[in-house]
């Protein structure tokens, strides 16, 4: 066991400070990573300020962790000492259930959280706004050399949450692919769905975000703030990838789906919505969701994302001001995504 400096916060109202939290030795199938960025994601904040329930406090948030392995254990052949390692929303796993089995961790019901959740030895887990973390290898993910750690961080989640989904919903060239939410999820879906070949909207809540829209990749842009896009473009797509932190009203969003196409939602705001079930009975449409993503397609993700360039547009910061970044990000102030300079904590 060792001590490692860390930013926490105490509780759902409290500022974040510098602490220091345990890292347990490295085991034989274990990397020590030295971490280098850590991007800060809105379920950092819905966690953190309990928008999603009770969390465990001290809370150490982080799921989009990039950085260097310094130490490996002795069965573990997959990373060495040097080379550049993540850590997305997951540490462990049972490994033996049938989602295990297929690459589907995400899935598994025992599954472990990088933070805000208790390894199988009842210990709570603190995630990456911390110097260092010790990680099972299986839940280490290699960063191809073509990305730096700073804008390859939040592709461990950010990445794997918009990229999962735009393959399960099988998108590539004459999909018709509209992203709600122009933010860290958001300008991701973007890069990753053009990259895939499909003709991208960008459904925005003002102009204010149109021009990064298409330079991120997007062939439209429509504001939703007058209400007229959601005339002008009903049954216009097949996919609708929802990244929105906050309530939506989502009849308003399934309206604009063709014959059987569908809407996925990933943000996850606070509060219940409601449908009229007139919205999907018309045109067949479907109303899913999906969480993160299995450690394979994690990996297939940063691979994809390498090969077509496309690292997360990212504002370094000081961890003296994740406070003032969690602010801003709820103001909609970030292009695209905080990452947090582990080096000053
Ligand atoms: P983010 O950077 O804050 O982006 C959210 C975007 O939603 C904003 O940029 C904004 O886009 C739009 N928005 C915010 N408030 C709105 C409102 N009141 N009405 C309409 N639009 C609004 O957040 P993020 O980190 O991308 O995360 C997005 C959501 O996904 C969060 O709820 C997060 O918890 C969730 N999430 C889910 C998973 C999963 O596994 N399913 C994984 C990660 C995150 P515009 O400015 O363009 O309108
Ligand atoms: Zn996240």
């Amino acid at each position: 066991m060792r001590d490692v400096a860390a930013y926490a916060t105490a509780g759902a109202r409290e500022p974040f400070a510098r602490t220091s939290i345990p890292r347990r030795d490295v085991g034989p199938h274990d990397v020590l990573i030295r971490i280098e960025y850590a991007g800060i994601c809105h379920s950092d904040i819905h966690t953190a300020r309990e928008e999603w329930g009770t969390a465990i406090f001290p809370l150490v948030p982080g799921h989009e962790i990039a950085g260097v392995v310094e130490e490996v254990g002795s069965e573990v052949s997959k990373l060495a000492v040097g080379d550049r390692a993540g850590v997305g929303c997951m540490v462990d796993s049972c490994g033996e259930c049938r989602h295990c089995l297929a690459g589907n961790e995400q899935f598994c019901r025992t599954n472990v959280g990088t933070y805000n959740s208790r390894g199988y030895d009842g210990e709570p887990t603190y995630g990456g706004y911390s110097t260092h973390i010790v990680v099972k290898d299986a839940f280490a993910l290699r960063i191809p050399d073509a990305l730096s750690s700073d804008v390859a961080a939040p592709l461990l989640c950010a990445g794997i949450t918009t990229y999962s989904p735009l393959r399960h919903w099988k998108v590539g060239p004459g999909s018709r692919v509209a992203v709600a939410g122009l933010g860290g999820l958001g300008h991701m879906g973007v890069k990753i769905a053009a990259a895939l070949g499909a003709e991208v909207t960008v459904l925005t809540r003002t102009d204010a975000k149109a021009e990064d829209a298409r330079r991120l990749g997007a062939h439209h842009v429509r504001a939703t703030a007058d209400g007229t896009a959601f005339k002008e473009l009903r049954s216009g797509f097949d996919l609708i990838l929802n990244t929105v932190s906050a309530e939506l009203e989502l009849d308003k969003y399934l309206r604009m789906l063709d014959v059987d196409g569908t809407m996925v939602n990933v943000g996850l705001p606070e509060h219940s919505l409601s449908i009229n079930l007139m919205s999907v009975v018309g045109n067949r449409r479907s109303l899913s969701g999906s969480p993160i993503g299995g450690i394979a397609e994690t990996q297939e993700m940063l691979d994809f994302c390498a090969e077509h360039g496309l690292g997360a547009d990212v504002e370094v910061i000081d961890a003296t001001s994740i406070d003032a970044a969690y602010d801003r990000v709820v103001r909609g102030d970030v292009r695209y995504r905080f990452v947090i300079d582990t080096a000053t904590i």
